[in-house]
Formats: C-alpha cells, structure tokens, sequence
C-alpha cells in the first residue's frame, strides 16, 4: 500500500469515497480543500430505504465540513450520486455513513461538536471550530431533540413541580421533575392551568392514573390541574415553600411593623430595619455574633422573637413520619399561632388551614422541592451557556438534557 493511502486510512478516511484532489490555501487560518468521488464499483443504497440501488440518476456536488486536519479548516468538496430507487420510486441521496442527510458537516464534527456542546457556551465551540453560531445550536439541538424526544414516563410514580424566570423575570416557565430518579421530565413555557396541562396531555390518562404523589409550593394552578388529572396523587406542599411564605407574610410584615411603630427611636428603629436578612437565616447558620444580635433584637421586640420562634417550630412539622403524630404537632401548632398575640401569624395560620392535607401528606411522602432549586441554580448557568438568543425550545432540551436521571 502506498504511504498517501496508508495515511489516509490512519486518519479515518472517508468509507466508500476516493481522493481526487487536495489543495491548501493560505489564510488565516488555512483552509484544506479535499476533493471527494464515489469509489468505482462500491455498492450504492438509498439513504431513504436503504436498499441496493443500481442505477445514478445524477451527480451533484456538496461541500461540507469535517474535523480541522492539523491547524487547517477542512473542507470536503464531495461529487455525491443521486441513485434510482425503484423501491422508493424516484431519485435518492445514496447512502454515506459518515454524512447524515441535509447536514453541511461530517458525522465526526458532529459528534465532536454535541460533545462539547454538553461543556462549553455555544459561542466557545462555535469560535473553536470557527463554525457559525447558528451551525453549532442546530447540531447541538438536532442530537438532543433525537436523544431526549419522544420521552418515555412509563416508570414515574411521583412528580415534582415547580416555576422559574425567563427573559429576567417578565415571563416564567413550569419545570416537572422526577424527584426519586432525579430527572427532568418536562419544562414548557407559562405557569398557568393552562401551560402546565400539556404536561398531563402528554404524559396521557393511563400514566397519570399511576402518579401517586405531586409535590410542588402552593401555587394554585398545579393543585388544581393535579386534582384533574391524576386521581390517585396526594399532593404535598414543599417545607421550603411553606417556610418562605411564613417568612415573607409574618417575619417580614412584623418586623417592618416593629420598625414602623418605632418613629421616634431613630436608632432602634434602625436596628430593626436592617435585620431582615438576619431573620431569614436558619439558627443553624448563625454565627455566635449573629446570635447576640438576634437576642438584643428580641429583648426589644417580643412580637419579633415569637414569628420567629414559631417559624423554627413550624419546620419541625416535615420531620413527622406518623400521620397522626403529624396532625397533633399541626393542631398544637396552630393554637400556639392563635394564641401568640401577633396578627400578621394568626392570619397565616388561617390562611394556611386550606393547605394542611397537602402540608401534612409530607408525613406519609417525605419529597421535597430541593431538587428544583438545584435545577434553578443549574438553570441559570444554561442561560449563560446556551441561550441568549431566545430559542426555549432549545433553552428547554438543554435543561432536561443537564437531568437525564439516575438509573433505577
Ligand atoms: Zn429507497
């Protein structure tokens, strides 16, 4: 064998096809131009059917781009066969099995490009392989749509919703989850009854007889739709969505009530106000300091002390894994809110009642949101990554892509 072909076959060729031309011209970079033709008497079959084909019908040239050949741009000037498919009935592409159909780049660059498509922003491959933007997120989308699409839900049996900003908050999109497998099963644009049902439209009505338990906030469209959908869900509301409404509704409105009722102690007054992130925080996250702080601000503001004393008592409820345990510490909880004097809590605890068979379900369906806010803070990287040029078809492929699942 001739040292030229040997090379060639060390560099992977091109199967089927034979050299007719090379040529490198000068740039920057440099640009290879390899000159490609059907090897004589290689069989032909159409790309369609795939059957032996005997007959060409015409030749037409393609350039297309393969893999850089050392520091040059490569390009492949390719005399492809249309053949004669008398199975088909008409003119085909012959089949090449390094170059899938319509595409302008070698399966290899392909592969090369969806690879590093899961680790770099689109503008990084795109600058690497100096293809055009647009080149690179068509690949990448093509490979996720045919690996991720259609998806298969026959094995879930308990769901996770949830919401997240798109575009910097002016419209927002629903994320379902497989919280046990870790997987996303669905992201769709929108956040209402409406937007969220595809994803039951889709899942159809034999597999949402099987969901047995839906997490989610208190958000009242996925309830509802959850309640039509799937007959045999219990729902169960989040800690961490619970916690943030109690923090937002009663630690926040008595603390700026305090700082309020404070007018004439500029000082105290002030204390007060900038205490907000000190509240939020859990105890276990606070410093000896912070502590000392929390206690000078209590000393001061009882009314504060007991929202915050009932928040931290009010988590204890998702540590519950007897039912009936679960509802006395429930009931016991919520006198203590009516009785605490402080209105801001006792209007929480009303307001709360409708959500106790959703809180308490947490008992038998110990599942949580936390996987979603995982995903959110995962989301916000794929934005930076991958979007930008507002195309939530693909934003939503490269989500569920970043959540295939852990094996069962
Ligand atoms: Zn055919």
């Amino acid at each position: 064998m001739d040292q030229g072909q040997a090379l060639l076959d060390a560099l992977g060729e091109w199967e089927g096809f034979e050299v007719t031309g090379v040529e490198r011209r000068e740039g920057d970079p440099d640009e290879i131009h390899v000159s490609l033709k059907p090897r004589e008497g290689v069989p032909l079959y159409c790309n369609c059917c795939g059957r032996a084909c005997e007959r060409v019908h015409e030749h037409v040239q393609r350039t297309v781009r393969d893999l850089p050949l050392f520091d040059a741009i490569t390009y492949l000037e390719i005399t492809i066969y249309r053949v004669w498919c008398e199975h088909c009935g008409g003119p085909k592409r012959m089949r090449i099995d390094w170059l899938a159909d319509q595409q302008r780049v070698t399966n290899r660059l392909a592969e090369s490009v969806i690879y590093l498509c899961s680790q770099l922003s689109i503008q990084h491959v795109a600058k690497f392989y100096r293809l055009h933007w647009h080149t690179v997120k068509r690949i990448d989308k093509r490979a996720l749509k045919a690996r991720l699409d259609p998806a298969d839900f026959s094995d879930v049996r308990v769901i996770g919703m949830d919401e997240f900003a798109l575009h910097k908050g002016h419209r927002y999109a629903t994320v379902v989850v497989d919280p046990i497998r870790k997987r996303v099963l669905w992201v769709g644009p929108g956040r209402d009854r409406a937007a969220v049902r595809k994803f039951f439209e889709q899942l159809g009505p034999e597999q949402c007889e099987r969901i047995e338990a839906a997490v989610m906030d208190m958000h009242p469209a996925f309830t509802l739709e959850v309640e039509k959908h799937c007959p045999n869900a219990r729902i169960v509301y989040d800690l961490f969505h619970v916690i943030a409404k109690y923090s937002r509704e009663v630690v926040d409105r008595v603390r700026v009530d305090q700082a309020n009722a404070l007018r004439h102690d500029k000082a105290a007054r002030k204390v007060v106000k900038a205490s907000k992130w000190l509240l939020l925080r859990s105890p276990r996250n606070t410093s000896r300091a912070q502590r000392v702080r929390l206690q000078e601000l209590f000393d001061a503001n009882t009314p504060l002390m007991i929202a915050y004393m009932l928040r931290e008592d009010l988590k204890a409820l998702w540590s519950h894994r007897d039912p009936d345990e679960a509802r006395g510490f429930w009931e016991e909880w919520y006198q203590r809110a009516m009785e605490s004097g402080v209105a801001a809590i006792r209007r929480f605890a009303e307001r709360i009642k409708a959500f106790v068979p959703g809180i308490l379900a947490h008992a038998e369906f110990p599942l949580h949101t936390s996987l979603i806010e995982g995903i959110n803070n995962k989301i916000k990287v794929i934005k930076r990554m991958a979007y930008g040029f507002r195309d939530d078809e693909y934003f939503f492929l490269k989500i569920r892509a970043a959540y295939p699942g852990n094996a069962r």
